[in-house]
């Protein structure tokens, strides 16, 4: 493939990037936009196997590279769990940093660079700057991994005098940067390499330790931030346009997703970053000076649940993370589809961090097939709870914690939450009394007009819509 061929390639696949950003950005056409990145990353891929710069004599290990790699990627995509996938995208991104930290030292050794004088201080600075993201990128999503997955316990890490760890790291890691640009050699630069490696590489996994089990869901969209920007820093190093710009499309979108989880949770970005909220995840109360709500709870059957579900007008339904866990979704959409068939007027309210992931709801919504005109955000019905006869909180905790609003001492306090209580009757659903991901008690489970349907979402739903239809 010649030179030009090539670069128009790489411009028609940016277009299609492009466009599949634009399209995910709204449930309706996320399918098309996913086919538009399929296609763009072919067509990249092939444009840069077949391009000017791969010899033939490549090819065989790219080839062999891609069936090793495309294999274990068709093994994971089909053996894990909905409730994995966040695990799986931490995994992901962590692989990207790896990736760039490697290509950063691969272009370092590389003994065929002709690069003298500026150009050679530029592309050291690349690969200066290329590696650090690339490890902190890859050891904070080793740690996200292992938090998400439960592997790692949700309490922030707060070190005594963590802030002040982490400017020396910063100083010595400038420092090292200033010896590695002066080395003569390959040799002389190892060790500011190592150094400044191994600085970052401790970095990413303090960064991530200290951060709070509520405050993850920042977390996971900062690190695939951190991903496009470890692509982009691989892009400049081996000087291929199409990664810079696809970095860069991922790096600032997963920014930009950032800002928004910041503001679902009430947070400044700075402040998650610098570690030290959120709660134990887990299933035990916080012992901290949050206030514990006290009373009783009134649990409620499936065929009463049934029952109030018959005679409400309105009705709006509440999915959290208890729901991915049950794959519960379709039993779901049965309901809704039986219930809009009775004339009920039947929603469903999203928060921006329900479940594990940005955007889990919608997804397992869209699977079960549920029309995207009755899923709103929050912000679009949470002022409609005190026209709702029913509320329908299925395996959702956080996200409905009235405590969040009372509470000045709660972990979670600030967080704007699904005004469920409001409602003329809440109904939860889920196995226990156990908190949710930030390890907070809920007070919601107490009040007066709430109900508690205990047991495997599921199961009860699918006893709720028996007794529907019978
Ligand atoms: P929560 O984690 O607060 O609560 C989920 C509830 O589901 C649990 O209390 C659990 O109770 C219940 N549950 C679990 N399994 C089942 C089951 N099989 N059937 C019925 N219920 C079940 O989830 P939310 O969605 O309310 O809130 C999300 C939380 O996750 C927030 O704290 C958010 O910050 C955090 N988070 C979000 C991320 C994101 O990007 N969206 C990323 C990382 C963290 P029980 O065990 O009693 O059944």
């Amino acid at each position: 493939m010649s030179e030009s061929l090539a670069t128009v390639s790489y411009i028609g696949a940016t277009i299609l990037f492009v466009l599949s950003l634009g399209g995910l950005s709204n449930p309706e056409t996320s399918r098309r936009g996913n086919l538009y990145g399929m296609i763009g990353m072919t067509i990249a891929v092939l444009a840069t196997v077949f391009g000017p710069r791969v010899s033939a004599a490549g090819i065989p290990w790219i080839i062999a590279a891609m069936v090793v790699g495309g294999g274990i990627g068709v093994y994971a995509a089909r053996t894990v769990q909905m409730t994995q996938m966040p695990e799986l995208v931490a995994l992901m991104h962590s692989l990207v940093g790896l990736a760039a930290a490697l290509v950063g030292f691969a272009s370092y050794f590389d003994p065929t660079s002709t690069l003298t004088g500026v150009e050679k201080s530029i592309h050291e600075i690349e690969i200066y700057i290329g590696i650090l993201i690339g490890v902190v990128t890859f050891t904070g999503s080793l740690i996200a991994f292992g938090k998400l997955n439960g592997k790692i316990g949700g309490a922030p890490l707060t070190l005594p005098g963590r802030h002040w760890m982490n400017l020396v790291g910063l100083l010595v890691v400038i420092y090292f940067g200033g010896v590695f640009m002066n080395s003569h050699s390959i040799a002389d630069g190892i060790l500011p390499l190592v150094v400044m490696t191994v600085i970052a590489g401790l970095f990413g996994i303090h960064m991530v330790m200290a951060i709070g089990g509520a405050d993850m869901p920042v977390v996971v969209s900062m690190l695939n931030s951190y991903s496009g920007w470890a692509a982009a820093a691989t892009g400049f190093m081996l000087s291929n346009d199409l990664l810079i710009v696809v970095g860069a499309l991922v790096g600032s979108s997963g920014a930009i997703l950032s800002y928004i989880m910041c503001k679902a949770m009430n947070r400044s970005f700075i402040s998650v970053i610098a570690g030290g909220f959120g709660t134990a995840g887990g299933s035990t109360a916080p012992k901290g000076d949050a206030l514990q709500p006290a009373g009783e709870v009134t649990p409620i059957s499936s065929a009463e649940t049934a029952e109030m579900l018959r005679e409400a007008k309105s009705v709006i339904i509440v999915p959290g993370y208890g729901m991915a866990v049950a794959q519960a979704q379709h039993t779901v959409y049965e309901i809704t589809k039986y219930l809009r068939e009775k004339g009920v007027n039947i929603r469903f309210g999203i928060h921006p961090v329900a479940g594990r992931m940005p955007g889990h709801m919608n997804v397992l919504l869209a699977e079960a097939k549920v029309p995207y005109d009755i899923v709103l955000e929050m912000d679009e019905l949470n002022d409609d709870f005190p026209k709702t006869d029913v509320v329908m909180v299925i395996g959702a905790n956080d996200i409905v914690n009235p405590g969040a609003q009372d509470d000045p001492n709660s972990p979670i306090a600030g967080m704007p939450v699904l005004e469920v209580w409001k409602a003329k009757t809440s109904i939860v659903m889920k196995r226990s009394m156990a908190s949710g991901y930030a390890g907070v008690d809920n007070p919601l489970f107490y009040k007066e007009n709430n109900r508690m349907l205990f047991g495997d979402a599921k199961k009860m739903l699918d006893e709720v819509l028996t007794a529907l239809k019978t």
